[in-house]
């Protein structure tokens, strides 16, 4: 990379908003693994769609990737024993949505040498494009940037439409989360292998990989090691919050635009978590399944921050317990701190979409325990929101409890809850919780 791409102004989409990155606290913090947990609780329902259906029962042994429960039709996946134990309970558990859901409670043996001996060794170049979309479905993989929607069901796009371009998102663009940028720093090759699998599997005839330009090192490390005869780059875009998001990320790197409540398939597109392709690139060749996954645990409460692989189930409790939790901590935060979910209970399980736990202080002005003023129609919302809507608006009428006019007249289905606009409010208002409760009341009206 010369001087000159350093320094030059990055590609962008309209709106958005910059918010502190905190990204130094663990951005060169290595991948490190810590002891297993003694019980792991894998939630069933962990992935967009169908729950798993359970495949042991209590009492019974498993060894470390054996399959514990299998997929409920093609949007599911199956899951696999994050260690080797015993299956101790099938019960409810704390989930971070609040209601507790069903869940594999493994008891994890303590003397066991925890080798993955479930394998299944594959000769990759002679797999089709469907024997592929099989085997990411067997791995049970979802995407690990938090949507945690199954891989395989993208690589089978609706009838009529043809992928062309596959956008691989390395933008990680919550603050305090280094889990992506580690993942292209140290596993390059197992993503290198993943954007293959998936290139061959959807048919697209390019891999771009999209890196805010606050991680070139990344850019440069991955331009280094991109294979000259495969049709894969790397390009950097301009940091700014939420540049990750699907439809934003699109605009960036090709100027196209997703249409409203479409999918990036409408216009021959399909975007991939680079953590997500390097699971595909480091299970597919050996038939694995998914047991573990990188996690940033960071934020100001956090003693020991960094970034650490993580067997699925492993309960908060014990994570922060090993990290170190101040006594000061005021919120605890799964996944980032701008769309991701406050926890209410320390006994909810790390799962296959969780990308970062963050602790924040009781005083942290980052949290939203603020007195909230009224609208003063500043129109810094309007200024925010990367899809154009009218927040201001919309957070009258939803304190009105005109629910559906939302939706009718002011687009509430396009909002993605990003949370630009509740961070700009001068007000205080909490727009993105409004937003949040009327889609669910009219979601739950429809049903
Ligand atoms: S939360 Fe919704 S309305 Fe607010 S900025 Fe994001 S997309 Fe726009
Ligand atoms: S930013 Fe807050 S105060 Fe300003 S117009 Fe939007 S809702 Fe009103």
């Amino acid at each position: 990379m010369g001087l000159f791409s350093l320094f030059k102004r990055h590609p962008t989409f309209d709106h958005g908003i910059y918010p502190v990155e905190h990204k130094e606290l663990t951005a060169s913090q290595p991948i490190r693994r810590l002891p297993f947990a003694p019980e792991l609780v894998i939630p069933l329902a962990q992935h967009r769609g169908a729950p798993a259906l359970p495949l042991v029962k209590v009492g019974q042994e498993v060894v470390r990737g054996e399959p514990i429960a299998q997929a409920d039709g093609f949007v599911s996946v199956p899951m696999h024993a994050p260690a080797t134990g015993m299956i101790r309970a099938i019960t409810l558990a704390p989930s971070a949505n609040g209601p507790k859901t069903l869940a594999i409670h493994l008891k994890v043996y303590e003397a066991a040498s925890q080798e993955v001996l479930y394998d299944l060794e594959r000769d990759l170049d002679a797999m089709s494009p469907d024997e592929i979309v099989a085997a990411v479905q067997d791995a049970g993989l979802v995407g690990l940037g938090g949507g945690a929607f199954p891989s395989h069901v993208k690589m089978k796009p609706p009838s009529g439409r043809v992928i062309e371009t596959l956008i691989v998102n390395g933008c990680e663009c919550e603050p305090y989360l280094t889990c992506d940028h580690r993942v292209m720093l140290e596993q390059t090759d197992a993503l290198i292998r993943g954007i293959k699998l998936a290139l061959k599997a959807t048919g697209a005839k390019r891999a771009i990989i999209g890196v805010e330009d606050n991680k070139l090192d990344a850019v440069t490390h991955l331009r280094a090691r991109l294979p000259k005869a495969l049709p894969i780059t790397a390009e950097a875009v301009e940091t700014k919050y939420p540049q990750g998001a699907e439809k934003m990320l699109i605009k960036s790197l090709l100027n196209k635009e997703v249409p409203a409540g479409g999918i990036p398939a409408d216009i021959g597109i399909a975007v991939y978590n680079v953590g997500t392709l390097a699971q595909m690139g480091t299970l597919l060749p050996k038939g694995r399944g998914l047991i573990e996954r990188v996690v940033t645990i960071s934020g100001p409460a956090i003693e020991r921050p960094g970034n650490f692989m993580v067997p699925i189930g492993t309960p908060l409790r014990y994570l922060l317990g090993r990290v170190g939790l101040a006594d000061t901590v005021g919120e605890i935060i799964l996944g980032g701190p701008m769309m991701g979910m406050a926890v209410a209970s320390l006994d909810v399980p790390v799962t296959k979409g969780v990308s970062g736990v963050v602790a924040l202080e009781r005083a942290d002005p980052d949290l939203a325990l603020r007195k909230v003023y009224p609208c003063i129609k500043c129109g810094e919302c309007l200024k925010a929101c990367p899809v154009s809507l009218n927040p201001s608006m919309l957070g009258e009428l939803a304190q009105a409890r005109q629910y559906e006019r939302m939706a009718d007249e002011f687009n509430l289905n396009q909002c993605f809850e990003c949370g630009c606009c509740a961070y700009v409010c001068p007000s205080n208002i909490p727009l993105t919780q409004y937003f949040r409760i009327a889609k669910s009341i009219n979601r739950d009206k429809q049903t």
